[in-house]
């Protein structure tokens, strides 16, 4: 039976993962290793009860007590804090799915790859933060990266037999998310429930305000880049409103693979779990005669400065990418706490890159995960020093 741990069990996509296990077998087709979520004990308990986990882990020491008794009869022994997400990261696995959000999913799927487990990664925010020193990590160790974002696994999938020599472009698709089509006045005045309102993809909470502000394109830009070896110029960004194409992979003869499907996760998430091989997904088929109109409409770098900034990130390398990822998630917290508006947040971002260049070290290279970490701790207090002057402005 193959062992599979997952962490962020009970997020978006860690519930999708789950809901694929059930539907090819469940408990009977797979071997559950680890399950691990945040706050929601009540949900990681029902989860490990149902694929009869061998360890549920919470990543709060505070919420343990909760979490064992929610576990109480069943037998499964309860765990909590950083130091338990590694352990359960060294518990012999043939796959694990990394799906806890943020820079905090960085480490267990760090861990996992020296064991040579096959990494299925949906947090970004590793490749991003880290992709150099991840990459060494599978390659020392033998172990496999499968990307589960979807715009990754498309492009994964449209480079299958293909020599990456032959690549000229890579076209990421982006829906453009709830903001869309607001007048750029209004833009900076969008609440978070107006962020939230994804038009096509029903994601996390965090992710889908990304998606307004193009800082999760801007994340998949980087993590394109250092996934599959591409020099940043080759890497495009397309608004595509109907989110049936997932991204294209352009070859030097002109010719351009798509990857299309509905707009679901489990399409990604499925390939990960299935490659080498395609199964039966339970996902709904495109009907080619309903479709009506593919649209594409440029990415505007004014309007979505994410996107420009993605590019000082790429052209910088070194640490730059974890800098740019934590001042992003500082002011995300911001923007969600009602202290900032949603202009701010490419502010913020933008504030701190520019602080840390030259003498703050953003273009060093990492040699290991101590110096991301550093540089996420200093980039997080700076976009918070930042983010607190705003606010302070906005009330005064
Ligand atoms: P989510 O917020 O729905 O779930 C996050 C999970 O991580 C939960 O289990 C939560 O308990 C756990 N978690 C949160 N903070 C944590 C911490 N500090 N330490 C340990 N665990 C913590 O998020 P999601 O939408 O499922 O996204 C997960 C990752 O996948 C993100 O990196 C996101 O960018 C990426 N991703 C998501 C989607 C999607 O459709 N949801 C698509 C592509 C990529
Ligand atoms: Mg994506």
């Amino acid at each position: 039976m193959r062992r599979i741990s997952i962490f962020g069990a009970t997020g978006s996509i860690g519930e999708q993962t789950i809901d694929l296990m059930r539907h090819c077998g469940g408990a009977q087709a797979f071997h559950t290793v680890a399950l691990t979520g945040g706050r929601n004990v009540a949900r990681l308990a029902e989860q490990a009860r149902e694929l009869r986990a061998e360890i549920a882990v919470t990543a709060y020491e505070d919420c343990l007590p909760a979490l064992r008794a929610a576990l109480a009869g069943s037998g499964i022994p309860a765990a909590a804090g950083e130091a338990a997400l590694l352990e359960a990261a060294d518990r012999p696995a043939d796959w694990i799915m990394s799906a806890i959000v943020g820079a905090a999913g960085l480490a267990p799927g760090f861990r996992a790859l020296r064991h040579g487990t096959t990494l299925a990664l949906a947090n970004k925010e590793s490749l991003v933060t880290a992709g150099p020193l991840l990459l060494a990590e599978a390659a020392r160790h033998g172990a496999r990266i499968l990307p589960v974002d979807s715009e990754h696994s498309a492009i994964f999938q449209a480079l299958v037999g293909e020599d990456m020599a032959a690549v000229e472009r890579i076209v990421l698709t982006a829906s453009g998310g709830a903001l869309r089509d607001w007048p750029l006045e209004r833009l900076a005045r969008a609440t978070v429930a107006e962020a939230l309102a994804h038009p096509n993809w029903s994601m996390g909470q965090r992710i889908t305000i990304d998606s307004a502000s193009m800082f999760n394109k801007a994340l998949e830009v980087i993590e394109t880049r250092e996934y599959f070896g591409v020099a940043p110029e080759q890497v495009e960004v397309i608004v595509h409103p109907e989110s049936i194409i997932h991204s294209m992979v352009g070859y030097r003869d002109g010719a351009i693979m798509a990857h299309l499907g509905v707009a679901d996760m489990r399409h990604a998430i499925g390939y990960a779990l299935n490659w080498p091989a395609r199964s039966a997904l339970p996902v709904a088929r495109l009907d080619f005669t309903t479709l009506g109109s593919l649209t594409f409409r440029p990415a505007d770098e004014t309007r979505y400065p994410a996107l420009r900034l993605a590019r000082e990130v790429m052209a910088v390398r070194g640490l730059a990418g974890a800098a740019f990822n934590a001042a992003k998630e500082i002011a995300l917290d911001h923007f969600i706490g009602g202290g900032i508006g949603f202009a701010d947040m490419a502010g913020i971002v933008e504030e701190t890159l520019d602080f840390l260049s030259g003498g703050g070290g953003l273009g060093n290279a990492p040699l290991s995960l101590d110096d991301v970490r550093e540089m996420d701790r200093i980039a997080r207090a700076k976009a918070a020093a930042c983010a607190a002057g705003l606010t302070a402005r906005r009330a005064g």
